[in-house]
């Protein structure tokens, strides 16, 4: 495994945020499964956890305004280090007017012990959140997440309909992988709570 200190890296006209690498999933589907990097970067394994001052550091040597859209993304996931994820997204907002995503499992109130959807609000554009799969069963072997006694899934939906309250966009997404029969029902299930649903390529970059 090749460790760096990848804290941002662009991907054509956008800039991807790689704040942490702790998540409490083990995805079948995750890219970190593939390789040290995404779609050409430097290795995404941190030496460390950055801190703030580190982060902002690196965001310095970047022309914000000069992206698209601006991504918490990365080898792990983001809400782990939520006080680091608001705290840099207050930043970019300090400097740039440049739209601010993040895409996560949607299990951050699991991880923090609260309801961290109020907390989007002002700080975040679009929220994707990864679907993975149209039942509980299904995305527990997806996912594997490491939770013990919690409804992974039903968490994932409940934060989904509750972050939309507070961010102009909020898309659920699934890889095409998975296959048109559970396409169709992962769409019955953003309609039912009326949140689109984004069907992403998945690219084994191997
Ligand atoms: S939640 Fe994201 S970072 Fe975590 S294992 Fe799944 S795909 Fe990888």
């Amino acid at each position: 495994m090749k460790k760096a200190m990848t804290i941002s890296y662009e991907i054509e006209d956008k800039l991807y945020l790689n704040i942490t690498n702790k998540c409490p999933c083990n995805c079948a589907f995750c890219i970190r499964n593939n390789g040290d990097t995404a779609y050409g970067s430097d290795p995404l394994w941190l030496d460390h956890q950055p801190n703030e001052e580190e982060i902002i550091e690196n965001l310095s040597s970047r022309e914000l305004d000069s992206y698209k859209e601006i991504i918490f993304c990365g080898y792990g996931e983001p809400t782990c280090e939520f006080d680091l994820m608001k705290k840099t997204a207050a930043h970019i907002r300090s400097v740039s007017k440049t739209p601010i995503r993040v895409n996560t499992n949607g299990l951050g109130s699991v991880i923090n012990k609260r309801d961290i959807a109020p907390e989007f609000k002002g700080l975040f554009d679009t929220v994707s959140i990864s679907l993975n799969a149209s039942d509980a069963e299904a995305y527990d072997k997806v996912t594997r997440p490491s939770f013990k006694n919690v409804n992974s899934f039903e968490e994932m939906l409940d934060f989904a309909k509750k972050v939309s309250a507070y961010v102009p966009d909020t898309m659920l997404t699934v890889v095409d992988i998975i296959g048109e029969e559970e396409i169709k029902k992962s769409q019955a299930i953003a309609d039912s709570i009326g949140i689109r649903l984004r069907v992403r390529e998945y690219i084994d970059e191997e």
